[in-house]
């Protein structure tokens, strides 16, 4: 059915008078139907939007008379109240080949996680409650004592998210004594992580003077040594999580750096970014660093997110010291930054999962994707193979074709991880740019979007995220429409 505000007028022009009052539309009965189950409020509303702008195509001369039938009317109406209904917020296909995707919500929750949250949620729980005392207790105790347990540190502490982290551990340990502000940090790790979070503004927004050492690929301890001073309030590391200074480089390792650091009475906190709980060479993925190697070599703070390799929600982990992580926990930012109990829910439930290493293949969706087969990977594109054919032709051929994917999210951001899936690639010699824009939008603009990438004239969907192609199968005749 054309839609009311097509300017193309088919039939004979509607008259503005022609069109039925708010009060007549709201009595036909596919409409009272709708009044039923919505309530007459947003209804009424939806019609009053409906016919004003109606009212004006009649006015301009571009409203078809097949406008003025009210079947035609209710149609649209039912329309508009289920579009308005619908969430911003939906579930996407994410075949981009980068499995920890910051734009399509990073990690996927375990369904453990999903039903601890659900459960929590539902129902008054003991946030900040002592159960065995009857007072007053700390949102951290819930899952302060499992980082400990996960990370070797002696205290940890969480908040919105792993940004928050570093501003507040900076601003914790730089504000502590006014005649020491300085923050000491390499040249070669001035990280932009996008989303205006860069190293030097952080500093400033935290309150700290940063003093830059060493050269963009090299940085010695002896620049370090002789940037410490009595005004040194911490020197920090970050990860260079979404970029790698390859070639002549140098870098001072965490355990050389706690040495020097400690020998003069200054704290040294960690960036990890990303930071995994568990070694990933074990399942032959590129090896992430761990905060519990930084722990051990002496990192007084490290922080690190909830939802990048860890798996878990939106969090900022802070683990360190007593007395480093008790300063961050006092100081007054840390309420402003505090995480939210669904969150903490969830992450509790995640961290929990870490107890069983040998299951976390199965338990955690990110480790789960990360490290299915690539067999398995091709043996899902020649199942959505013929369908997609079908789905697309005659306009576009499909293949199946090996792919290389990424973790995503700043995780090894120059490493390829061999995937598969499916190259869709329009016939016609000529318009083939317009023909997989058009494609992409189609694409985009089914019930459940799927999300894929451009690249060598084909569409490319990498099917490593994609675990049971069959919701995406039952969409594919809406595709064909589409693209129709
Ligand atoms: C991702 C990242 C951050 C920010 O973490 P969020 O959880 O996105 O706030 C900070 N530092 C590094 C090195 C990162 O990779």
């Amino acid at each position: 059915m054309q839609r009311p505000d097509a300017s193309v007028v088919h039939g004979t022009p509607a008259q503005a008078k022609d069109l039925p009052s708010v009060d007549r539309l709201l009595r036909n009965p596919q409409v009272l139907a709708s009044i039923a189950e919505h309530g007459h409020t947003l209804v009424a509303a939806q019609a009053r939007l409906l016919l004003e702008r109606l009212r004006q195509q009649a006015q301009a001369g571009q409203l078809d008379s097949a406008w003025l039938e009210p079947s035609a009317l209710a149609q649209q109406l039912a329309q508009q109240v289920h579009t308005v209904l619908r969430p911003n917020m939906r579930t996407v296909y994410n075949l981009t080949g980068t499995v920890i995707h910051t734009n399509l919500g990073r990690a996927l929750l375990a369904d453990s996680a999903v039903q601890h949250l659900l459960a929590m949620m539902a129902a008054p729980n003991n946030l900040e409650y002592d159960l065995a005392d009857g007072g007053r207790g700390d949102r951290d105790r819930i899952v302060e004592d499992l980082l400990c347990q996960l990370t070797g540190a002696p205290a940890a502490t969480v908040v919105n998210n792993n940004a928050a982290a570093v501003l507040l551990t900076i601003a914790a340990l730089a504000q502590a004594d006014a005649a020491k502000r300085e923050v000491i940090v390499s040249r070669g790790e001035l990280v932009e992580i996008g989303g205006a979070f860069r190293m030097p503004d952080v500093m400033a927004s935290a309150g700290a003077t940063m003093v830059e050492v060493g050269t963009t690929n090299r940085t010695h301890a002896h620049d370090y040594e002789r940037a410490i001073n009595a005004r040194t309030a911490l020197v920090m590391k970050v990860h260079t999580s979404n970029y790698q200074v390859q070639g002549f480089t140098t870098a001072v390792d965490e355990a050389t750096l706690a040495g020097i650091c400690h020998a003069r009475g200054v704290p040294l906190a960690t960036d990890l970014g990303s930071g995994a709980l568990v070694d990933l060479s074990r399942w032959g993925l590129p090896r992430e660093p761990m905060p519990q190697e930084m722990i051990a070599a002496g990192c007084d703070v490290v922080t690190f997110s909830g939802d990048k390799l860890l798996g878990g929600p939106q969090a900022g982990l802070i683990v360190g010291s007593k007395a480093a992580v008790g300063r961050i926990r006092k100081f007054p930012m840390k309420r402003a930054l505090r995480m939210s109990k669904l969150p903490l829910a969830a992450l509790e439930a995640t961290l929990r999962l870490y107890l069983r290493p040998e299951r976390l293949t199965q338990d955690l969706p990110t480790l789960r994707l990360l490290t299915r087969s690539v067999a398995d990977i091709e043996a899902t594109a020649h199942a959505l193979l013929p369908a997609m054919t079908l789905a697309v032709a005659p306009g576009y051929t499909v293949s199946v074709r090996p792919l290389l994917g990424q973790i995503g999210s700043g995780s090894l951001p120059v490493e390829r991880m061999p995937s598969a899936g499916l190259a869709i690639h329009p016939v016609p010699a000529k318009g083939r740019g317009r023909m997989l824009d058009e494609l992409a939008a189609a694409l985009r603009a089914l019930p459940q979007p799927v999300i894929g990438r451009i690249a060598d004239d084909s569409l490319v969907l990498d099917l490593r995220c994609l675990e049971a192609p069959q919701g995406l199968i039952d969409q594919l005749p809406a595709l064909t429409r589409l693209l129709q």
